[in-house]
């Protein structure tokens, strides 16, 4: 009667989240190795072969990686718009037709006991959306690779038991850091990532202090520290007033370890 959610594996060396209700499991993305995956589902105790469908946010490569290996392996489904299909379908090699499946961005769907409504974001991919999940009355949101957010991100967000978002950069750390001038507008830009400031920011907005819960993925392993992501958010989600340890809880997720499965 619950909906688990577990991060798998999060930032630029691969992103894969996993999702299960009492009738259906579903990987968003899977953006490493094939083999890398089944060995990080396996950790929490999930066999490979039952995942039923996999969600893929957008193209690149630290999404899309292992995506079509698991679908030949093990026939699974691929659920992506068409735009994200256009750029991803020759990297992921030869599927089954009837594995090729679409979504609208802003429409939702079902599947079995899972609503999904993709939602739009911005980042320099060819049409990214993050995800929300119902369940019962749960909701479940996933939310990385956005250079910015809009009001219609924030209502889409709003109201999540548990809310992944992404808290990808120290702004200074980028600055100063050794990426290349190019690299670092493109981080920075509005088809970028939202560093920890804007995730905090974005948190206060959109979370009531009803005991959600949230993960902070895709951080920079060049600009960022886990440790500095926690405290810049959890600095900003306290002076709004909110209380860490009773109103919300605030998570890390790591580049290649499960986070614990979150159980709603
Ligand atoms: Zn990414
Ligand atoms: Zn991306």
């Amino acid at each position: 009667m619950a909906i688990k959610f577990c991060s798998l594996a999060s930032g630029s060396s691969g992103n894969c989240q996993y999702i299960e209700t009492d009738h259906v499991k579903v990987l968003i993305d899977s953006g490493l190795s094939g083999k890398k995956v089944e060995n990080l589902l396996k950790k929490i105790y999930v066999d490979p072969s039952t995942i039923d469908y996999i969600l893929v946010t957008h193209e690149h490569k630290d999404h899309t990686k292992g995506v079509g290996i698991l679908s030949r392996r093990y026939n699974i489904p691929i659920y992506a718009n068409t735009n994200t299909w256009n750029g991803m379908k020759e990297d992921l090699g030869k599927l089954k037709t009837e594995n090729i499946l679409q979504f609208k961005t802003n429409e939702g769907f079902e599947i079995k006991d899972l609503a999904v409504l993709p939602f739009n974001i911005y980042h320099d991919s060819n049409e990214p959306v993050g995800f929300s999940f119902y369940h019962k009355n749960r909701k479940i949101s996933y939310l990385t690779d956005t250079g910015r957010v809009d009001d219609n991100i924030k209502s889409r967000i709003k109201n999540s038991n548990l809310l992944m978002i992404e808290s990808n950069h120290d702004v200074e750390m980028l600055k100063m850091g050794k990426y290349p001038w190019f690299l670092k507008q493109r981080v920075l830009s509005d088809n970028g990532h939202l560093s920890n400031e804007s995730a905090g920011q974005l948190i206060t907005e959109v979370l009531s202090g009803n005991n959600e819960c949230v993960l902070l993925g895709h951080i920079s392993k060049d600009n960022n520290f886990p440790e500095l992501a926690y405290h810049t958010v959890k600095n900003i989600v306290t002076e709004s007033g909110v209380n860490i340890e009773k109103d919300i809880s605030i998570d890390l997720t790591y580049r290649e370890l499960p986070t614990r499965v979150y159980n709603f």
